[in-house]
């Protein structure tokens, strides 16, 4: 899952996904332009702060994770109303490559495991 400051990039993303949504709470309706028009005004109304933010899962639907919390899902996508969300985000870890020997080195590591060069 991608995570984004704005709700404004997280619908970006959603609409690329998905074509309509039910919001969580009021089962209220949004196609795209609605969902676009009112991420718009949400950011600029009611930004998030920076411990906060918005993801977006495989099918579209969008979350809000607060200060590192449990994710809010407040957007459901139609295309699989029951999607099992995660509750948790869970960032993907990041792989890096050696540049001296290209072999994968797990991330934080401070040198290859293979070849022994150091990792900036
Ligand atoms: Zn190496």
């Amino acid at each position: 899952m991608e995570k984004f400051n704005t709700m404004l990039a997280a619908a970006e993303l959603a609409t690329t996904r998905c074509r309509g949504w039910s919001f969580a709470m009021s089962k209220d309706r949004y196609d795209a332009t609605g969902l676009l028009a009112l991420a718009e005004m949400s950011d600029s109304e009611d930004p998030i702060d920076e411990d906060s933010f918005y993801v977006v899962s495989p099918t579209g639907a969008i979350g809000l994770c607060n200060d590192g919390e449990d994710i809010d899902w407040l957007f459901l996508s139609d295309n699989t109303p029951n999607e099992e969300l995660p509750l948790t985000y869970q960032a993907v870890p990041q792989i890096k490559f050696c540049p001296n020997c290209g072999s994968p080195v797990v991330s934080g590591a401070r040198f290859c495991e293979k070849c022994g060069k150091r990792i900036s």
